[in-house]
């Protein structure tokens, strides 16, 4: 069942928001023993909240847009008195104390929330092997990994154990894992969606956004947890997103192949990205190549810039105020004890990469570079949106990758994101569909990308590629 059925089958007294619930609860009992998804799961207070959906609808009550739609939460978003890992150590015993605007906003929505999923420590990753609790497996086939760092929560919707996830994408941790595990994720603009409740892990790429099966599912939910919000002051001021139903139609559109990101993408996926853009062009789209230099640019920049705003931001796990504490005679001791043994080897290698980078010496070879080559990439991707109305390539340049194929070679892992990472740079939207299967039968995801609030017509090209995906394969 698709969100807008059960929504619909949940308002009209036709299935129980409880029935609806306890299906998905029973698969998560099927398969998340062997898929681990899911870090914690509210399944009692779920009942309750289904049950109080059922009761309004009864009495006739209003509800909202997901009415009964259970979802699982990345856990780097805070829910009230609920553990808020972020996949590390040095968070396991913190509870937050207070709800995340996107939680607040679900819950207005009728969204039942169901439990936190899986990540890479602090979302640093593209496997979710990062993950200090083990990693999450890709349920196309569990030997592979789902991608990451928001694994646990593409794996959650691929696994059919929710209908609906949210993740966080700094430099595409949704659309990575929605690629590798066959879902649609969405990156929205920057500032689209609050983020207040989040976790930080590079505070100006942060962003917010759902998985779901479907693109219509997925614009659902970013649309009920998009809008302004006064604990975030870089929510732009602006009612929440409402996408304008009609045609998927592309005839017409502008539609861009960055000609660098096709550069090094894996043969079989490359193959995926050409027949996409042959069927974007039977359907009267005008496809062309366009040339954006700086944009394999964007992978060396965001390894500086994403690692120094994390070493400031998690300067705040300390052992003194929340979340882990190693006693020992003196601060310093504490601190590095603390530290030392709360944060695994790749958060480590951000946080003195990231310090190295701000330190003063290196600050101008280093962050100030990257600075610029960020400017550069919203220069060249701004005069490529003055002929092309959306930009496509491959989400990853491979398929889901083997457990342990990549830990070891951080600079392998990090190429996983070279197509990802300029939007977030940009602050673009941009957004991952399923459109067909590897050699090794995995699945193939699309990037969509559209200029800053061009969600529209970038949901427009999703909407079309998934149906054209739904015709070929
Ligand atoms: N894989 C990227 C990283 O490790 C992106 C992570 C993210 O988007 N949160 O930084």
């Amino acid at each position: 069942m698709n969100v807008s059925e059960i929504v619909e089958k949940v308002r009209t007294k036709q299935v129980s928001a409880q029935e609806i619930l306890k299906s998905y609860l029973d698969r998560i009992d099927q398969k998340d023993f062997q898929i681990k998804a899911f870090l914690d799961l509210y399944d009692q207070q779920a009942i309750q909240d289904a049950q109080d959906i059922d009761d309004k609808v009864q009495k006739g009550q209003q509800v909202g847009p997901l009415a009964g739609v259970p979802i699982g939460i990345k856990d780097n978003l805070c829910i009230q008195g609920r553990l808020t890992t972020a996949g590390s150590k040095i968070l396991s015993n913190w509870h937050s104390p207070y709800d995340a605007t996107v939680i607040k906003k679900l819950r207005q929505a009728g969204a039942i929330i169901v439990g936190k999923t899986n990540l890479d420590e602090f979302a640093m990753g593209s496997s979710t092997e990062n993950s200090a609790f083990g990693p999450t497996c890709n349920p196309h086939n569990l030997s592979k990994v789902p991608g990451g760092s928001s694994g646990g929560s593409a794996a959650a919707v691929a696994a059919d154990m929710v209908p609906l996830a949210l993740g966080s994408d700094t430099g595409g941790s949704i659309r990575q894992p929605a690629s590798l595990c066959g879902v649609v994720g969405i990156k929205p603009t920057y500032g689209m969606v609050s983020r207040f409740g989040l976790i930080a892990f590079a505070s100006s790429l942060d962003q917010i956004g759902p998985f779901g099966k479907t693109v219509q599912d997925a614009i659902m939910a970013l649309e009920a947890i998009s809008g302004s919000d006064p604990f975030d002051s870089t929510s732009l001021d602006q009612s929440p997103f409402h996408f304008e139903q009609g045609s998927n139609s592309v005839k017409g559109l502008r539609v861009g192949i960055v000609s660098e990101l096709m550069d090094g993408i894996a043969l079989d996926v490359k193959a995926s990205v050409q027949k996409a853009i042959s069927v974007l062009e039977q359907a009267g789209a005008k496809v062309d190549t366009v040339s954006i230099p700086s944009a394999p640019l964007g992978l060396s920049a965001y390894y500086l810039i994403a690692p120094a705003e994390a070493s400031s931001n998690l300067s705040r796990y300390d052992g003194v105020r929340f979340g882990l504490r190693h006693q020992a005679d003196d601060i310093t001791t504490m601190y590095e004890t603390t530290r030392g043994q709360g944060f695994g080897a790749e958060v480590k290698r951000r946080i003195m990469l990231g310090t190295y980078a701000l330190s003063s010496g290196y600050y101008d070879a280093y962050y100030s570079k990257a600075q610029k080559i960020r400017t550069l990439i919203i220069n060249d991707f701004a005069k490529a949106y003055d002929n092309f109305d959306v930009l496509i390539s491959a989400t990853s340049p491979t398929t889901a990758f083997d457990f342990d194929a990549k830990v070891d070679d951080p600079l392998s892992m990090y190429l996983s994101d070279v197509c990802t990472i300029p939007s977030n740079l940009a602050g673009h939207p941009a957004m991952s569909v399923p459109f067909g299967k590897g050699q090794d039968s995995m699945p193939i995801g699309i990037q969509v990308m559209a200029p800053a609030l061009g969600e529209q017509v970038m949901l427009q090209v999703g909407l079309f590629l998934e149906q054209a995906a739904n015709d070929i394969f």
